[in-house]
């Protein structure tokens, strides 16, 4: 059977590994000339990393997990603990690491678990035509046959909108994120790993410790950043001036042009369906979410681990009935999510008097009880969720 991938970002060659593993013949067809992921690290958590153990590159990934992961949860800006979530006791409870890994070294390991030649760049998809017992694809060069297809074309995909014309789509969250991977952590000061938050305003600064010594790291804000990269810096510096000296710290250990920053977005609201007949979204371009949660990535890996286990050995005419499974199953949970990602958003945003508010709530909360409800929010088991 023949299956077609629309993109090759991370949800796209997850998917296309899943499909491959499940004996199918693959094709990714990226639009750009190259393929390639920006935006500096990536937190995997435990559920992403679940997800990979059953695409088969589970393994490499644990091994970039920081051996001392202490720390970890919400601080204020100076970096008192807030709500502590020990990162060694979710490993445990969840049944495998958080890990934090370079966004180009996670791109590369999902390229290299396929066969030359399964991707295709310069390849943009212009349109696609249910045929009844195929589907057929419009590209750059001539029409490509598939009996089914993975539409991974990301949060602003044209094509779910051709699919599903009636869903207004994706909205910017007026929220601004600078992310990049420092060299190494600042001299003579303890990494307040995890996320800071400052109730005056709303900004946020998270840093990582990555296994080959750098750390990734964050700043958030409701100001757009300046578009020239030194005078970025200058500013990203000057707003994390007076909070805990490791946010300054990495700002300046990183060079002005390594900083990506990008406005996060999200769906208006869930899609009333993933799949039409033999097509399914896959990725930001079924559940686009703001990163508070960490989460985009991961349900786009438990996607696709549900897509192969659904597409298992299914010949063309039990398409529309495996996609239909696919979508019982991931459409629940990735609308929970993004509901939940929606909350924690608000939540985190709240400044002022809320934000006080919200900062005595968060000290409030037993260390034991937030590590359980991440727990549960990370479990993720192939074999119970699709059923054999
Ligand atoms: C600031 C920030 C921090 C984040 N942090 C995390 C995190 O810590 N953990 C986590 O799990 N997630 C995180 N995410 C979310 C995560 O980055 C995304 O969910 C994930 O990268 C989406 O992958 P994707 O493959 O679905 O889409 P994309 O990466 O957008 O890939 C889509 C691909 O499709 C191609 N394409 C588009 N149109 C066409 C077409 N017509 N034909 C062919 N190809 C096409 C594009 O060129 C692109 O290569 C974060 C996001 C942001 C913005």
């Amino acid at each position: 059977m023949h299956i077609a991938v629309i993109g090759a970002g991370l949800g796209g060659l997850a998917a296309a590994v899943a499909a491959d593993r499940a004996g199918h013949t693959v094709t990714v067809l990226e639009r750009a000339p190259a393929p390639r992921e920006a935006g500096a690290g990536i937190a995997i958590m435990p559920n992403g990393v679940l997800a990979l153990d059953a695409l088969g590159v589970g393994e490499p990934v644990r091994a970039q997990a920081c051996a001392g992961d202490t720390g970890g949860g919400m601080r204020d800006r100076h970096g008192n603990p807030l709500l502590t979530t020990e990162l060694a006791t979710v490993r445990e409870r969840a049944g495998a690491p958080l890990v934090v890994v370079r966004r180009s070294w996670l791109h590369r390991l999902l390229l290299d678990a396929l066969a030359p030649g399964i991707v295709l760049t310069a390849s943009p998809v212009k349109q696609l035509r249910d045929a009844g017992d195929h589907v057929e694809l419009r590209t750059g060069g001539g029409p490509v046959h598939a009996d089914a297809v993975v539409v991974a074309d990301g949060a602003r995909s044209a094509l779910r909108s051709a699919l599903l014309p009636r869903h207004p789509g994706l909205q910017g969250s007026g929220e601004f994120a600078a992310r990049a991977i420092a060299p190494a952590a600042p001299a003579g000061v303890a990494l307040p790993v995890g996320e800071l938050i400052d109730h005056r305003t709303g900004d946020r600064f998270g840093c990582f410790p990555l296994a080959d010594g750098g750390v990734y790291w964050f700043s958030s804000s409701h100001e757009p950043a300046p578009a020239d990269p030194a005078e970025r810096h200058r500013w990203l510096r000057e707003r994390r001036s007076g909070w805990h000296p490791a946010t300054v710290g990495l700002i300046e250990a990183t060079a002005p042009d390594a900083v990506h920053v990008v406005e996060t977005a999200q769906l208006v609201r869930p899609l009333p369906t993933l799949v039409k007949g033999r097509v399914a979204l896959l990725g930001d371009a079924a559940h686009a979410m703001t990163p508070d949660l960490g989460q985009g990535a991961c349900q786009a890996f438990e996607d696709a681990a549900t897509l192969g286990a659904v597409l298992d050995r299914v010949g063309p005419a039990d398409v529309p009935a495996a996609l239909r499974e696919y979508d019982a199953v991931r459409r629940p949970r990735t609308a929970s999510v993004q509901r939940e990602c929606r909350r924690v958003h608000r939540l985190l945003g709240l400044t002022g008097w809320r934000g006080r508010l919200r900062d005595t709530a968060l000290r409030l909360v037993p260390s034991g009880l937030a590590v359980r409800s991440l727990a549960a929010q990370y479990r993720f088991d192939i074999r119970s969720s699709v059923p054999a």
